[in-house]
């Protein structure tokens, strides 16, 4: 692996070391950086970087906007030493990226309806912007904990241009409907005809996505999370049972034709050491 500036590089897996260009706060927990990289810049939706934080660890992180001018961006949620670190970056120090790597949504120009929740509304703003593009018709169902945390609630707005439904949930009632986005999927399915359901957010919300979409006869793509260390389908820590699908690589995104098989979605995840965890 050799590692230099974004320019001419066409092997994703060149590390990329690349100066900051903007921080943006965006929640109380949550940052956004901006870096130029050709390689992220054309990457579809629900793909992921490697980055690389020196001396820290290197992550997955969605790709969150794919820009002009070979301009990219990620959000993170601060949960532990590297998105940490992560946060402490300013304009001008550098990070190494990778990528982009995984699978990615595949778009259908029809009646469709996305479901995020938390930081899973990353890679659901490019999904967005290109299922609008193509001519969707969309229902955006967003979904916080509480108003303090409304990611990208006035990008999705902005970028459905009052021709989609944008719907909001907050936990604790601070901003649009009390409860969870599951219980907005589960009215809006029951009474409008959907070719395909997106989701990315929390596990458990994914999974009872899963089984309202499977109860209503509507196929979902789900963009799942695993611990995930080598990006390139070598090391075996982000398998799932009994499949053995790999989500660095034949995931994240996981339609339900798969799901249906899996015994890990929704139970059960894996620690760092590859050890099987009850999710919560
Ligand atoms: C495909 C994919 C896309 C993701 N996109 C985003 C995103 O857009 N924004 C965002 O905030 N987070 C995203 N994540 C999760 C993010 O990678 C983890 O939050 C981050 O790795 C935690 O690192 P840490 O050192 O700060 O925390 P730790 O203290 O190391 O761990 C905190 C939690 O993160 C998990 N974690 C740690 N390292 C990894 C890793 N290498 N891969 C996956 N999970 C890990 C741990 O199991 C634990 O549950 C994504 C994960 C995947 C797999």
């Amino acid at each position: 692996m050799s590692t230099s500036s974004s320019a001419f590089h066409t092997n994703i897996n060149d590390v990329r070391v690349l100066p900051i260009l903007e921080v943006k706060r965006e929640t109380y927990t949550v940052k956004s950086i901006i870096f130029e990289d050709y390689l992220c810049s054309h990457a579809n939706p629900g793909q992921y970087a490697m980055v690389w934080i020196p001396g820290v660890d290197e992550i997955p992180l969605s790709i969150s906007l794919m820009g002009e001018n070979e301009s990219c961006r990620v959000t993170v949620k601060k949960v532990g030493d590297a998105t940490s670190a992560l946060h402490k970056k300013t304009i001008g120090e550098s990070i190494g990226v990778r990528g982009p790597y995984g699978n990615h949504f595949d778009l259908v120009k029809g009646n469709v309806i996305v479901v995020g929740g938390g930081t899973g509304i990353a890679p659901i703003i490019p999904l967005i912007q290109r299922l609008f593009q193509i001519g969707s018709d969309l229902t955006l169902i967003v979904g916080y904990k509480n108003s303090n945390e409304l990611l990208f609630y006035e990008e999705a707005m902005s970028l459905l241009r009052g021709e989609g439904k944008l719907l909001v949930t907050t936990e604790d009632g601070s901003r649009g409907f009390q409860g969870f986005p599951t219980d907005l999927l589960s009215e809006e399915i029951s009474t409008d005809s959907f070719d395909m359901v997106y989701t990315c957010g929390p596990e458990l919300m994914m999974k009872k996505v899963f089984e309202i979409s499977e109860n209503n006869g509507v196929e979902l793509q789900a963009s799942l999370e695993r611990y995930i260390k080598c990006s390139i389908g070598v090391c075996g820590q982000c398998v799932l049972s009994p499949l053995g699908i790999r989500v660095c690589v034949e995931g994240p995104v996981l339609k339900s034709s798969i799901l249906r098989e899996l015994d890990d979605f929704g139970v059960f995840s894996r620690n760092s050491s590859g050890k099987k965890i009850h999710l919560q």
